[in-house]
């Protein structure tokens, strides 16, 4: 065992800590999946995880594979990532589950947006003729429609829009799943263990030093320090990606933290669950699981690295989830979670090459990670085996004009991203509600 309080567990021996071809910063979704896919096809690689999957905004995240419910105007080439990795979505979901022996609440049951009142029925409109005019799969629906659909939405609205092929996961599920799919190619994750530094032969990045997490740091005085080194240390540590102060500035990912708040509630005993679908309007989606929970999401925030679940911010998502669907309310409240969107400049996350030799990064994925899972593992598998990613992550190229200038121009400003902090949000009120 290594001296630092880590739990190292895969098919190689405890001691071979050298010589990895890649070492993982971060065990959410991206991590896990990258590390996967790359372990696949032949490469030894060690994810570093401070916690224990599931962590990070993995945790939080309700899981809706949405692409068409969640276009938004202007962003066209996230929408062709999204509908790339949702395509890739039912082979991936077989192949993990095969692969780790467990399920992860993957279903593609369809999702219907409803439209509450006039201004927003005129709103889900031009989103509706914008899918349209996309060729997506998204149909009008009148209220009676809806109704027959899903008997239990509100008694009065004013329309909606059917996608058929929308699905979800429980993050949570896929992230257990993934932790044993990579064990089973041959891959290690060391849990409790924080990277606290990177390693470098001159200019170039050979792996990183890491520390133990959580309690064994704070009982320690001088924490022991881990080495270890790899051809390529891919950067994947979601919202704290903009956070690393053991990079040079100009190889820093511009990332920065967007809180969100989701609920879970559970039917009482007997009681059928309050939808069959996702259910969506402009303020507040439901997401149903397996098991006949119902995950209700999510506010949309920037206050740093704050995570603590608000009362305003759950008296929202509760109201605005009885205003939907009225038998909400003799569920169960089972839980509250806050969590962190890896949000960037323009949307689109961070994926290939980074600034310095040795560099990789797979972040900035924001409100669609989990969606996003599968084109990225592939892309960074591609990247690490020195091929071609998928070209519809080309996208996402750290190089990308629009992250550049940015890193130019912002100097010393505290919030270098003051005009994303706008744009990222959508929904109404005080407290933004969204994915
Ligand atoms: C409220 C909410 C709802 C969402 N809903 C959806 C949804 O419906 N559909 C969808 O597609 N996406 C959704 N998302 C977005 C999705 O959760 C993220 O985009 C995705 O989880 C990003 O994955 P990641 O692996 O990059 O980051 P994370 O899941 O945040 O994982 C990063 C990991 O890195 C670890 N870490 C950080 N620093 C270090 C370090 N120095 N050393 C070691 N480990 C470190 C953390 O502990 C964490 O486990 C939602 C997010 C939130 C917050």
């Amino acid at each position: 065992m290594p001296a630092e309080a880590t739990h190292v567990s895969g098919k190689r021996s405890p001691k071979s800590y050298e010589g990895f071809d890649a070492v993982f910063v971060g065990g959410g979704v991206i991590g896990l999946a990258g590390a996967w896919r790359a372990a696949q096809g032949g490469a030894r690689v060690c994810v570093l995880e401070r916690a224990e999957p599931p962590a990070g905004a993995t945790k939080v995240a309700a899981g809706m594979l949405a692409p068409v419910g969640e276009l938004t105007f202007g962003e066209r080439e996230l929408l062709e990532m999204t509908l790339a990795s949702g395509a890739l979505w039912d082979d991936f979901a077989a192949a993990v589950e095969a692969a780790a022996g467990m399920a992860i609440g993957y279903e593609r049951r369809g999702a219907l947006h409803v439209a509450l009142d006039r201004d927003e029925a005129g709103e889900l409109r031009r989103r509706h003729d914008l899918q349209r005019e996309l060729g997506l799969g998204a149909e009008w629906l009148t209220p009676r429609r809806c109704r027959e659909l899903e008997p239990g939405l509100a008694p009065t609205f004013a329309g909606g829009v059917l996608a058929p092929s929308e699905g979800s996961v429980d993050p949570r599920l896929l992230a257990r799943a993934l932790a044993a799919a990579l064990r089973e190619a041959g891959g290690e994750l060391r849990t409790g263990t924080e990277v606290v530094d990177g390693l470098w032969d001159g200019e170039r990045l050979v792996g990183v030093r890491t520390a133990p997490a959580g309690p064994d740091r704070a009982t320690s005085a001088e924490p022991p320090r881990v080495e270890v080194r790899a051809d390529a240390v891919v950067l994947c540590n979601g919202a704290w990606s903009g956070q690393t102060p053991w990079l040079p500035e100009e190889a820093r990912p511009p990332v920065r933290p967007v809180k969100g708040e989701v609920i879970e509630l559970r039917p009482r005993e007997g009681a059928p669950p309050p939808a069959g679908r996702i259910i969506a309007t402009e303020r507040v989606y439901l997401v149903p699981r397996p098991d006949g929970r119902l995950i209700v999401g999510a506010t949309q925030e920037e206050r740093g690295f704050d995570t603590v679940v608000t009362a305003g911010g759950v008296h929202e998502l509760l109201r605005e989830a009885y205003r939907t669907l009225p038998d909400v309310a003799e569920m169960e409240l089972a839980g509250t979670i806050a969590g962190l969107r890896p949000g960037t400049p323009d949307n689109l996350p961070i994926i290939g090459r980074g600034a310095v030799d040795g560099l990789v990064l797979a972040t900035g994925h924001f409100r669609n990670g989990v969606l996003l899972t599968p084109l990225t593992a592939e892309a960074i598998a591609a990247t690490l085996a020195g091929g071609e990613a998928p070209a519809s992550a080309a996208v996402a190229d750290p190089m990308r004009a629009s992250l550049v200038a940015q890193r130019a121009t912002k100097d010393d400003d505290p919030n270098p991203f003051p005009f994303v902090a706008q744009r990222a949000t959508k929904g109404k009120g005080s407290l933004e509600v969204t994915r």
